[in-house]
């Protein structure tokens, strides 16, 4: 294995002043999640709550899909089946053509991304426009988002000043927020006009009532479906809950912990189309159900896409989300992506230093830490890490297992930071690669511990 994710962070931090920016413009955010849960005196049992409705879901899926399906079906809902990213995006293609439809408009879906449904439909001769903000400058940029909350959060104003003037004709150079967003604005809006057809994502859909929920703060998933005469919601199976009381849970956690907002500007409810509209739902597997089957990994279904798992990582914030080269980046797509391609995703899970930060944020108490380093077992295990690492592996193990040897091997590497720091400098020492060599100590902590119990 040779990690993907090693040589893309490489370029992302070869610009430290952006990569310390990055950094410090998401634990903003961080910081944010924290004002706004650490005033909620019931955080703690909003957690509790969110884990155990997505625990008890993920356990009585099959009945709670069926119960979804009949109610969307009998409001009016045309529901379909997606086994995998192709068929979901014949589906939507399918419905496209069924109505002679030539614009779309799409607003953020994560979903949508994974099956790589705008270069589908693209290839077929269709304009699909994005209309999240985020997501139409890196769209215009022909990147993918970096952050799935934030996904333009790797750009900074000059980089959207820049895009703006080649794709919208803005002023060149003039980088102020308000009059950027302004252009965007009349720009999205007459593609809102022009479009016939709208995709939206899935945050919540509701067994109970066969309706289902979209969050937005910038209200372009309801434009888009308020105005076109066809509307594609696609969900991936696990946005399923049982009632619709349990949204008063998920709604409270979900912005809180996505920007530390009490709750995100527009969550609509869908429960039927309009009398002159087709609506359409398009639930998706793709590589859920197998997941759903390894037990040590189920409960990353219980994810609600916050990325308060992203802010936080100390690896993500200094590495950039397109070092993790899959949709979704950050610890969750580390324990989700090698689900769907243990080969080429092996590299992610090693992409953390298992501090548990990831954990201790997450609001629907994923074990994200535990099953990183679960994940790495696997990989191990299937053989997809290199020769030299194993090794390496093997011999670190036989040194921790004989106190006496790890002694001397302490002893030898102080020595050789004194005298030979060069060496240890050198460009084979991919540890020290990004690093500062720290000054070596007088004596190990053990030696200082014996030295101060005396
Ligand atoms: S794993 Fe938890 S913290 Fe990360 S995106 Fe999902 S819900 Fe949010």
């Amino acid at each position: 294995m040779n990690s993907k994710h090693a040589a893309l962070s490489e370029k992302f931090i070869a610009d430290e002043p952006r990569t310390n920016w990055h950094d410090e413009t998401l634990w903003f955010v961080r910081e944010k999640r924290d004002k706004a849960t650490h005033g909620l005196p019931e955080w703690e049992q909003l957690r509790e709550w969110a884990s155990q409705i997505k625990n008890h879901t993920l356990s009585n899926l099959n009945a709670y899909l069926t119960e979804f399906e009949e109610k969307a079906k009998a409001n009016g809902i045309k529901v379909h089946w997606a086994a995998d990213a192709q068929e979901h995006n014949e589906i939507v293609h399918s419905i496209i053509k069924k109505n002679n439809i030539q614009k779309i408009v799409k607003s953020k879906s994560m979903l949508t991304e994974e099956c790589h449904l705008n270069d589908y439909l693209q290839e077929k001769g269709l304009e699909v426009v994005d209309t999240d903000l985020g997501e139409r400058i890196v769209q215009f940029r022909k990147e993918p988002p970096s952050h799935i909350v934030l996904p333009a959060i790797h750009l900074k104003k000059q980089d959207v000043s820049d895009t703006f003037h080649e794709h919208l004709n803005t002023e060149k150079g003039n980088n102020d927020p308000q009059y950027l967003t302004e252009a965007a604005r009349q720009h999205l809006r007459s593609k809102f006009i022009e479009a016939d057809l709208a995709i939206t994502g899935v945050n919540f859909a509701i067994a109970e009532t066969g309706g289902f929920v979209v969050c937005t703060n910038e209200g372009n998933a309801d434009m888009g479906a308020h105005t076109a005469k066809v509307h594609i919601a696609c969900m991936g199976f696990e946005k399923i809950i049982p009632k619709a009381e349990h949204l008063s849970v998920f709604l409270r956690i979900l912005a809180r912990s996505a920007t530390g907002q009490a709750i995100t500007t527009y969550s609509s409810h869908f429960h039927k189309p309009r009398p002159d509209q087709e609506m359409h739902l398009v639930i998706v597997d793709n590589g859920r159900s197998r997941q759903l089957g390894r037990a040590d990994f189920k409960n990353s279904l219980k994810c609600i896409r916050c990325a308060a798992c992203f802010n936080t990582c100390p690896v993500y914030r200094r590495s950039g989300g397109h070092s993790y080269h899959t949709t979704t980046a950050g610890p969750i797509g580390s324990i989700l992506n090698p689900n769907l391609d243990m080969k080429t995703n092996a590299d992610l899970p090693f992409a953390s230093t298992l501090c548990g930060s990831c954990s201790n944020v997450c609001p629907v108490k994923i074990d994200i830490h535990e099953q990183l380093w679960k994940w790495r077992q696997e990989i191990v295990k299937e053989g997809y890490v290199s020769s030299d690492k194993k090794t390496a592996m093997k011999g670190m193990s036989y040194m921790f297992s004989n106190p006496a040897l790890y002694r001397f091997v302490g002893i030898i590497g102080r020595w050789m930071m004194r005298n030979f720091p060069n060496l240890l400098k050198s460009k084979h020492n991919l540890w020290f690669k990004q690093r500062e060599m720290p000054e070596a100590p007088k004596k190990s902590f053990r030696d200082w511990y014996i030295d101060h119990q005396k």
